[in-house]
């Protein structure tokens, strides 16, 4: 049972009690031996019965009331019939109108009928206070009067109360309209009731012209109060949908909606069932009324659907919400309120009208949900967005500052994105999103661009160590995935902030961890943590892929030129070329500076072909004046990855008119690793150009050996780090020996870099390895430089150049 069904049973138990209490006071108005005629107490129910069905309405906002000629019937009882048999009477009437002619639930006409009884207590004990009169005359028509009217008030008081409990709210001007209409009503219907009486008493004829004439007055009073609903009904029904917004289930506005349309419709209950994936969504009270018929209601309009229908007696009705596309659902309300009248066609048809605009404001609704949550969510994750993260983060530092932000770059996306399509990357991004979400369910995480992500934690349960926290989050999301058919391996660059040292808003710290991050990508990955310095790094960096895109424009690009000797005899047996670059404010900038900007910034594809041109034309230029020198360019992973890069090569070499064989690219180890499949592709493309492939830096990365068997690759170089261990570190010197063995044994010739002490020379010597370059021959150097080297190293050692 409801709550609110209770109160209604309470209500009417209150009601009962007091009948019981009153009816023992009442004694007939007038002696029976007194009157002039006797009236049978039974002729009253059948009375009372068909003054019911003549009522005039009159309505308080929402309810429907009926003043009717039961006022005769009840001055006539009061006169005419001793106070139990009127009771009686009235009961068996009222009990006979509410449940087989109006079949109300048991509730409703409990309710209705103890009211009915109610009054006739409340009116036989005011009518007792005069009793007993002896006859007819002005005191007994005052009595009579007084009596009805009263009786008549304390029923308008009892109903403010069931309004109360369903939780009809009235405006005071409402209820003053609804107490003047009654007291008019009333007034002139106690008014006819006593002078029908006053008739009998000399006339029975005069008496029943009497009642003609109070019937033709009600049938005009029910018109004309017919008429001034409908117009306020319209004018209500105007103003709510003049009101009606988008409406959205979900928030608390739309209770209201759905409260002003249940009154509309002067319905009890209401029930507004949304079709959703996962069923049917109920928006209603709880009435257990309600819960069985709309399952009924939701089978019609299932079947109909395009008409409202009447149900059960016309306690119901069901009408179906029709969206643009489909149906929405099926409203139900049900219980017309009052004790007047079930749900008519009028009633039918509003709720026709309100199910149409519902269905409308509901889609509106929807559509702006959808707009916000695109405004503040990413499309492809779900994630939050910047914008949205930045708002949440803010909110969580309001509670508590100390908070540690992430972010973190998925290394390879861009590659993964050019080289693999859109669908793969999008695969990887939720594969890291999938990852994220599941590792810190609490954390407030987000995608703030591209491949990049934010993670932001309270920092005291993460021990308040942000580096500690970013390797969590390092340990959790890296490792092989499978993006369908393509197998990968997710790395991430992660920076860090903490709320309660660098930074107190939320736009600071995110900036603050994404300038770390970025110095994490050159840091394997990191974690790094912000620090001050940065903030002049960023500015740094931004100033440097400000004029490195200009010298890329301009020319100012230069390359210079590094030997390499045959660990043997000394002889050169080619140079690698170096981009550089000396910026007129800025001074020289490295490339291990620049060239990881150009890679984060695209503009590694201007900088390899300018030196891949330059490089070429300058070997080209040795060549004519007779020295064979072969050139070694680096490339980085993105461009070697490019299917466009093979088509570019194969033209500067043939615009540059040289030996394919003369040019050797240089690439570092992490290509091969990140996607053997894909690298083997395309070095197989550049080597069937006729070109040579050496795998830079190696031993640096996580690369073994066994990744280059069957990769189409001629070279490898020693990183100088194991150089420099050489000397004193056996470990070091080991690797040595064990790259040279194995690479000897795939064929592959062993270079050594970064060899600066004769020593080192001696002992890279003795492992095996084939050539060297480093300081301790040459330094990089200019192309003029470069050939008045080769040329005094030609003098110097007869055969001091290959294949001369
Ligand atoms: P890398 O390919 O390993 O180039 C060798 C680096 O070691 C060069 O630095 C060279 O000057 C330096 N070096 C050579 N011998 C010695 C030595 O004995 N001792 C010491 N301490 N250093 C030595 P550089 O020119 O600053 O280049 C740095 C890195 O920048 C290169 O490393 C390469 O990865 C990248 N780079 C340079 N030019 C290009 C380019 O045109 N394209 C690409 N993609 N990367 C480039
Ligand atoms: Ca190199
Ligand atoms: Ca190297």
């Amino acid at each position: 049972m409801s709550r609110t069904t209770f109160r209604v049973l309470l209500l009417t138990a209150v009601l009962t009690a007091t009948t019981l209490v009153l009816m023992p006071l009442a004694r007939p108005l007038i002696d029976p031996a007194a009157l002039p005629v006797s009236v049978p107490w039974w002729t009253l129910a059948p009375a009372y019965l068909a003054v019911t069905f003549l009522p005039i309405y009159y309505e308080t906002r929402g309810e429907v009331r009926a003043v009717s000629l039961t006022q005769v019937a009840l001055a006539i009882g009061l006169v005419f019939v001793s106070p139990w048999m009127l009771l009686l009477a009235r009961v068996l009437a009222a009990a006979v109108f509410c449940l087989p002619v109006r079949r109300q639930p048991p509730a409703k006409a409990a309710f209705n009928i103890s009211l009915c009884a109610f009054e006739v207590g409340t009116a036989v004990s005011i009518a007792s206070l005069f009793s007993p009169l002896d006859g007819a005359g002005p005191v007994l028509w005052a009595a009579l009067l007084v009596a009805l009217l009263l009786s008549e008030i304390v029923s308008f008081l009892v109903l403010q109360v069931l309004f109360a409990i369903l939780g009809v709210e009235h405006s005071r001007e409402s209820t003053r309209s609804a107490v003047v209409g009654l007291l008019a009503a009333t007034g002139v219907f106690a008014g006819v009731a006593v002078v029908v009486v006053a008739a009998a008493w000399t006339d029975p004829w005069t008496s029943a012209v009497g009642a003609a004439v109070g019937c033709a007055l009600a049938i005009g009073y029910r018109q004309h109060r017919r008429l001034a609903a409908d117009q306020q009904q319209n004018a209500r029904l105007h103003q709510f949908l003049q009101g009606l917004g988008p409406v959205d289930l979900d928030s608390e506005d739309s209770q209201d909606v759905l409260q002003q349309v249940r009154l509309l419709l002067h319905a009890e209950h209401l029930d507004l069932a949304l079709q959703s994936p996962e069923g049917w969504r109920h928006f209603s009270d709880d009435d257990p009324d309600v819960g069985a018929i709309r399952e009924t209601a939701l089978e019609v309009e299932l079947l109909t659907r395009t008409r409202a229908s009447l149900l059960e007696g016309n306690d119901h009705m069901s009408a179906p919400l029709m969206g643009a596309q489909d149906m929405l659902g099926v409203l139900t309300v049900s219980s017309r309120m009052g004790n007047a009248r079930p749900f008519g066609l009028r009633d039918l048809r509003m709720l026709e009208t309100l199910a149409t605009e519902l269905a409308a404001a509901v889609e509106r609704g929807r559509l702006q949900r959808e707009l916000a949550l695109a405004a503040t969510t990413d499309a492809l994750t779900h994630l939050p967005n910047l914008n949205e993260t930045t708002h949440r983060l803010n909110v969580m530092l309001s509670a508590d500052e100390d908070v540690i932000v992430t972010t973190c770059a998925v290394d390879s996306f861009r590659e993964v994105n050019d080289t693999l399509g859109h669908q793969v990357g999008d695969d990887l991004l939720s594969e890291v999103t999938r990852r994220l979400l599941l590792s810190y369910p609490e954390a407030l995480i987000g995608r703030i661009g591209g491949g990049r992500f934010c993670v932001a934690v309270p920092a005291t349960p993460y021990g308040g160590d942000p580096s500690m926290f970013g390797l969590g989050v390092r340990a959790q999301v890296e490792g092989g995935a499978q993006l369908g058919p393509v197998g990968t391996h997710i790395k991430l660059s992660v920076g860090c902030a903490r709320g309660r040292e660098h930074g107190k808003d939320a736009a600071t710290l995110i900036r603050r961890a994404e300038t770390a991050m970025y110095s994490a990508r050159h840091a394997s990955g990191g974690p790094v943590v912000w620090e001050p310095a940065y903030e002049v790094e960023g500015q740094r960096r931004l100033a440097v892929v400000m004029a490195l895109r200009e010298a890329l424009a301009s020319g100012a690009i230069g390359v210079g030129f590094q030997p390499k000797v045959d660990t043997l005899t000394r002889v050169v047996t080619g140079v690698e070329a170096l981009a550089r670059w000396t910026h007129p404010a800025l001074g020289a900038i490295s490339p291990a500076e620049f060239v990881p900007l150009a890679e984060a910034s695209g503009l590694m594809g201007p900088l390899t072909s300018t030196v891949l041109r330059q490089a070429l034309t300058t070997c080209k230029g040795w060549q004519r004046r007779g020295g064979r020198v072969g050139v070694a360019v680096n490339v980085s992973a993105e461009t070697i990855l490019d299917p466009s890069f093979v088509t570019e090569v194969a033209a500067i070499v043939t615009s540059v008119n040289i030996a394919p064989d003369l040019l050797t690219l240089e690439l570092t180890e992490g290509v091969v690793v990140n996607d053997p499949g894909l690298a083997a592709i395309r070095l197989g493309e550049l080597r069937a150009l006729g070109v040579k492939i050496s795998v830079d830096d190696f031993g640096t990365g996580y690369s073994s050996l066994t990744y280059l068997k069957g990769l189409p690759v001629d070279e490898v170089k020693i990183d100088k780090a194991f150089v420099d261990g050489i000397t004193h570190d056996r470990a070091d010197g080991a690797v040595v020996r064990a790259v040279v063995d194995i690479a000897h044994t795939l064929g592959l010739r062993v270079v050594a870099e970064g060899v600066e002490q004769e020593e080192q020379h001696q002992m890279l010597a003795r492992f095996g390895v084939d050539e060297v370059q480093g300081y301790l021959h040459a330094r990089p150097m200019a192309a003029l430089d470069m050939a008045q080297w080769l040329r005094r190293r030609e003098q110097e050692t007869p055969h001091g150049l290959r294949g001369v």
